[in-house]
């Protein structure tokens, strides 16, 4: 997939189109969530996400407008934005870790990603402020790493994230890192059959609690391709959509 980098050729570029033509459709959609919900424009930010798809589709995004970017695996992650980095000088665009992220992959991902938002452990975070105190030394990073605590509702270990209960320990770990990481929020992935509508409302209850403690931690990110509308509803201010997008990843991928 690597070998796809950059620009696209000039002339027909049938890809483009198509992601144009996804990009807008889902841009629709999330405005349409916002006015039903009655909240402002661009209160829900769309991040797309482009975890097994190539650099040359980031690059064609970019061109076509979008800014914010989630990526799941490293390195994989860290040679793409390495590559659209370099074949786009100045350009700005922000790419977020949102996959489940072992601690001896922190070093890298402080490198390279605006935030983490798959926080889970204080280990994780005492890594990830040990990898971003690094990445400011080595001027790889001029910002500190932001973090998003994920929450896990439905007691399913395999897709990561803490229980409500651990989360104030987890947000003072991020608070214990001044300068170096920065508490943004919480992130949440619903269920992918069914309940994903009471997974979100729990989540959006969650949110409004620990915001009265917290009150800098403005995002949930919530909402995938499948539940846009649902999460907006229940006030995301970050959906993350991959497939709408992108279309089907490949199948060893899932
Ligand atoms: C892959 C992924 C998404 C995107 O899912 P789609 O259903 O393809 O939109 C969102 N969030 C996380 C954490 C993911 O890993």
């Amino acid at each position: 997939m690597d070998t796809d980098h950059g620009a696209p050729a000039r002339g027909e570029d049938l890809r483009r189109a198509e992601l144009g033509a996804a990009l807008e459709a889902v841009r629709a959609r999330v405005a349409r969530a916002e006015a039903t919900a009655g909240r402002a424009p661009g209160s829900a930010r769309l991040m797309v996400v482009t975890k097994f798809f190539p650099a040359g589709d980031l690059a064609r995004l970019i061109d076509l407008g979008a800014t914010e970017f989630g990526e799941s695996r490293e390195p994989e992650a860290g040679r793409k934005v390495a590559a659209v980095r370099s074949e786009l000088p100045g350009v700005a665009f922000d790419v977020d870790m949102i996959g489940s992220l072992q601690r001896k992959k922190a070093k890298t991902v402080a490198r390279w990603a605006r935030r983490v938002q798959s926080v889970d452990s204080p280990d994780l975070v005492d890594a990830l402020a040990r990898a971003t105190a690094a990445a400011l030394e080595a001027g790889a990073r001029v910002q500190p790493l932001g973090m998003l605590l994920q929450m896990s509702l439905d007691g399913d270990p395999t897709r990561g994230g803490a229980v409500e209960s651990d989360l104030p320990a987890l947000a003072d770990a991020v608070t214990g890192h001044d300068g170096l990481l920065t508490l943004d929020g919480l992130m949440v992935i619903a269920p992918l059959h069914g309940e994903a509508e009471a997974h979100l409302a729990h989540a959006a209850q969650i949110a409004e609690r620990f915001r009265a403690r917290h009150p800098a931690a403005t995002e949930l990110s919530a909402g995938m391709s499948a539940d846009v509308e649902s999460a907006i509803a229940h006030g995301s201010t970050c959906v993350r959509v991959g497939t709408a997008i992108m279309g089907p990843r490949p199948l060893a991928s899932q």
